[in-house]
């Protein structure tokens, strides 16, 4: 996608689709996946590659059938539905999202953004409406990652074929191999023919629940969001001395607890002071060594997260962490540990601008946004223009049986991606 200016009009199709979208359609579809895997609770437990979730891949199979559909399966079972366009030797337009869920999951997490992108395939074809480029709807395989680790392994090796190796090798915590249950997937949806992994996509859009509290909090009902946070985690090892808590005098002790505690209450401190609403620090995991109540601890080791959207800020947290370190180790030593870092994801402007005009088009009240948690989109952006559209979260929850958006939401939604999708394909 080359650059264009900011402000794009939608061609007259792109708004034919949106009109066509049924929200009685989308709520039902929505509620139906919601069967595969539901619970008493209202929640849905359907992990990566279970029996209920590739029962669900089989049903998703069933919602398009008609001469204009294709389904494939990839080699890491991303299950992919491709809705034809009158130039094939275009690059298609892509989205969809993740049907699989934590242990208990709610009901929206993921399958929100595949039946959305379904329902706009619905809705064009009610349309009469033929695009210049193919429309693709994915089911990226085990985004949760809480059966296999790492998440998101389906949209990451579709971004790098080459990642898919070593995910073929994750064992579940009884030991079943990821490869074992990717073939089971591949046999669990004979309609769909076999494809490449990673074929070229000229642009990505990603709807999902917001999944925290600042849309509902500002009364929007569309987010277009512009970059997902980036993230850096330490491991910081205090060293000291360790010493007779009743005889050894308060001015000569290395006490490692001390250093630490004060290490981490500084480091509270300093990160609030930069008032920026964007920025997480957190300090959750703290172990004492030896933990003995009178013994003067030797080695105290914490955690410390730190996520930013602007790579920049990442960089003056690190330089902060290390001046709260030197300031505060008392007579103590210290080493830090970088354990992870992700660079923030900043989506692309042409496709922003796509579902800044669709957002307008529907008439909902639309914020920016920038997305705390991790996205198949994520990878998606490091391989083609990629962009996501979120809608509220009931007070915030998610990764619960209470998760849930308001179904005018989850409609204003689907007629914006629906309307976003077409225009990106007749371009
Ligand atoms: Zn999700």
């Amino acid at each position: 996608v080359t650059a264009a200016p900011m402000t794009t009009s939608l061609p007259a199709s792109a708004l034919r689709a949106m009109e066509h979208v049924q929200g009685v359609r989308l709520i039902r579809m929505q509620r139906e996946l919601a069967t595969f895997g539901g619970r008493a609770d209202g929640g849905v437990s359907r992990e990566a590659l279970t029996a209920t979730e590739l029962a669900a891949r089989q049903w998703l199979c069933s919602l398009c059938t008609g001469p204009q559909y294709q389904w494939y399966v990839d080699d890491a079972a991303n299950l992919i539905v491709r809705r034809q366009g009158s130039n094939p030797a275009l690059a298609p337009v892509m989205t969809g999202s993740h049907i699989d869920t934590q242990p208990v999951g709610g009901w929206l997490d993921g399958a929100y953004g595949v039946v959305a992108g379904l329902e706009a395939l619905h809705a064009l074809d009610d349309a009469g409406v033929t695009t210049q480029r193919a429309i693709e709807v994915v089911a990226w395989t085990n985004e949760e990652g809480s059966r296999f680790s790492p998440g998101a392994m389906g949209s990451s090796a579709f971004s790098d074929p080459a990642r898919l190796p070593a995910f073929l090798a994750a064992q579940d915590a009884h030991g079943e191999r990821f490869e074992n249950a990717r073939n089971a997937a591949l046999q669990a949806t004979p309609a769909a023919q076999r494809i490449a992994l990673g074929h070229p996509v000229h642009a990505y859009i990603e709807a999902h629940i917001e999944q925290g509290p600042v849309m509902e909090n500002s009364g929007h009902s569309l987010g277009i969001v512009t970059a997902i946070q980036g993230v850096r985690w330490y491991e910081v090892t205090v060293h000291g001395s360790s010493a007779h808590a009743g005889t050894t005098p308060l001015a000569v002790r290395q006490d490692a607890l001390l250093s630490a505690a004060n290490m981490v209450s500084q480091l509270g401190v300093a990160a609030n002071e930069r008032g920026d609403e964007a920025l997480r620090c957190t300090v959750g995991r703290f172990e004492v060594a030896p933990g003995s109540i009178n013994t003067i601890a030797d080695r105290v080791t914490f955690s410390v997260d730190v996520r930013h959207p602007r790579d920049s800020e990442l960089d003056a947290m690190q330089a902060l962490l290390h001046e709260v370190l030197a300031r505060h180790r008392g007579a103590c030593t210290y080493e830090v540990r970088v354990l992870m870092q992700r660079a923030p994801t900043v989506f692309d402007g042409r496709v922003l601008a796509v579902l800044e005009a669709a957002s307008r088009a529907t008439g909902t009240s639309h914020c920016h946004i920038g997305s705390g948690a991790f996205h198949d989109a994520m990878y998606l952006a490091d391989s083609c223009p990629a962009a996501m559209l979120f809608v509220p979260s009931k007070k915030g929850i998610s990764h619960n049986a209470g998760e849930d958006t308001d179904p005018a939401d989850l409609i204003a939604g689907a007629r914006a991606l629906a309307a976003a999708l077409v225009a990106l394909a007749e371009t």
